[in-house]
């Protein structure tokens, strides 16, 4: 079968122990076969889904939790208490395991054989309180994980399941990841700062940067046939302005955009750099801020901020992996301006340029405009509207003792009137619970006006996340209210 991540292995792997006998055990690991071959083969799971073993001692739980650790394919492990594993043999075994699991609490029968339950079929499928005792050690131990219940067969299981392998994939990734920087900071910004050490440390990204004229050199280099083939491109996916096309007056433009495309692209798959920022404030050599260049790179999976902000250039990448294959639409984000429409308040989301057209509604528009800031040329971008839907907006901040995640469900709107002055990708969202609290509480934690904006990641997901990074979560949703915000923004301060 065709996986998403063809690479990636979750580590299917059963707890037990030898007071049952070798008959109950061979059982077990024949069921354990079964579930885990049917996990691998549903659709939805984007991972391979590898049967490893049964356990049963300190020893061989141990040696399963060291060889996840350096196996550069495996992503995380699923254990399953098929039987009863007394956990202090788990002790050692997770104290070292680096990698993060999913404890899938399910059993192998979904009903009770009324008629032929005996003894002997109690004591082989006794989950219901090995995976109390496991849960237990993983409790006293203090670690993150995942726990679904139910049927392994049923749907919703297994879509925890694949939802969860989406994120284990990306947080495989962000142990490694490298993000590269065009130049510095936007001048005073706070926000778009932060301890580029200490993410290297907490989440494994780690943020260099190279001067803009490193950039400009690679893409000095690209050559005209290479440039005339993009534009091809640009004119079949495009609806290109009046004027940028072929033989228009403003052609150069088009052609200078497709340059600077080609020349992040080779800087970044030479230096194995999976995100970028750069900075309107440091474009020595450019003669336009990559505005279109950017918007295509985002697409294609690669993660950015604009104004130096590494932050949220790593976790629109991490999206986008976790996104890979069925992605409705994932992009870097700006908070805008407000519709403060007592009717149904909106904001619109945007940035001077840098909108993934993954998020468009139709066919984008290729265009030139003049920028207003920076003193450059006008920089070539594509203009559309968002698509309608649930969605996130997620941020990563910097407190200065820790980091801090913060999520916010919104529902998505095209914009219902033509903005024929406005060229620049837009999105317009309906906050949760309201756009009153919701502002409120995403100023309250000190999120930043720079977002990773999905239709395709769930809060569940980025929860997930969280809990591997092992940092902080605020979310923002229905249900959030900001007096009960205050207090856990309060205890929190405790907590971490
Ligand atoms: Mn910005």
């Amino acid at each position: 079968m065709n996986k998403i991540y063809p690479l990636s292995e979750v580590w299917f792997v059963t707890g037990s122990q030898h007071l049952y006998g070798e008959e109950a055990l061979k059982k077990v690991a024949e069921n354990s076969r079964i579930v885990a071959d049917s996990l691998n083969a549903e659709a939805g799971i984007p991972v391979n889904i590898v049967f490893k073993e049964v356990v049963t001692t300190p020893d061989s739980i141990d040696e399963v939790c060291l060889r996840a650790n350096n196996d550069a394919n495996c992503v995380g492990l699923i254990f399953w208490m098929h039987t009863f594993s007394p956990a202090k043999m788990w002790i050692r075994g997770l104290t070292h395991l680096h990698k993060p699991f999913c404890h899938l609490h399910t059993q192998f029968n979904q009903d009770i054989p009324w008629d032929s339950i005996d003894m002997d079929f109690m004591n082989l499928n006794q989950s219901a309180h090995g995976g109390r005792e496991f849960g237990h050690i993983c409790a006293r131990m203090r670690i993150n994980r995942k726990v679904v219940v139910g049927h392994w067969q049923d749907a919703t299981v297994v879509s925890e399941i694949a939802s969860w392998t989406r994120v284990a994939v990306a947080w495989n990734e962000f142990r490694s990841l490298k993000i590269v920087r065009f130049g510095d900071n936007m001048r005073q910004v706070a926000v778009t700062c932060g301890d580029k050490v200490e993410a290297e440390m907490v989440f494994g990204i780690s943020v260099n940067t190279h001067g803009v004229g490193d950039l400009v050199g690679v893409i000095n280099e690209i050559s005209q046939g290479e440039i005339d083939d993009l534009v091809a491109v640009y004119a079949d996916s495009y609806d290109i302005m009046p004027g940028l096309e072929l033989g228009g007056d403003r052609h150069g433009s088009l052609r200078e955009a497709a340059q600077i495309e080609l020349g992040i692209r080779k800087f970044l798959d030479q230096g194995g750099f999976s995100a970028y920022t750069d900075t309107f404030e440091d474009l020595h050599g450019l003669n336009q801020l990559p505005g279109l260049p950017t918007q295509r790179l985002m697409a294609d999976g690669y993660g950015f901020g604009a104004e130096g902000d590494w932050k949220h250039a790593a976790i629109v990448r991490a999206l986008k992996t976790m996104a890979k294959g069925n992605d409705k639409g994932t992009s870097f984000m700006e908070d805008y301006t407000y519709h403060f429409d007592p009717a149904g308040p909106l904001c619109l989301g945007s940035h001077m340029l840098e909108i993934c057209p993954s998020i468009a509604n139709a066919k984008p528009k290729c265009e030139i405009h003049p920028l207003g800031i920076g003193g450059k040329d006008d920089p070539v971008r594509l203009v559309f509207d968002g698509k309608s839907g649930p969605a996130i907006n997620f941020s990563l901040v910097d407190l200065g003792n820790r980091f801090r995640f913060l999520v916010n469900q919104v529902e998505a709107h095209t914009p219902m009137v033509d903005l024929p002055k406005l060229p620049v990708a837009r999105v317009l969202w309906d906050v949760k619970p309201d756009l009153k609290q919701g502002a409120a509480a995403w100023i309250l934690a000190g999120g930043a006006h720079h977002t990773a904006f999905s239709y395709s990641v769930s809060i569940d997901q980025i929860t997930d996340f969280a809990e591997m990074a092992g940092v902080e979560l605020i979310v923002i949703d229905e249900q959030t209210e900001l007096h009960a915000l205050k207090q856990e923004l309060r205890w929190n301060e405790s907590v971490f």
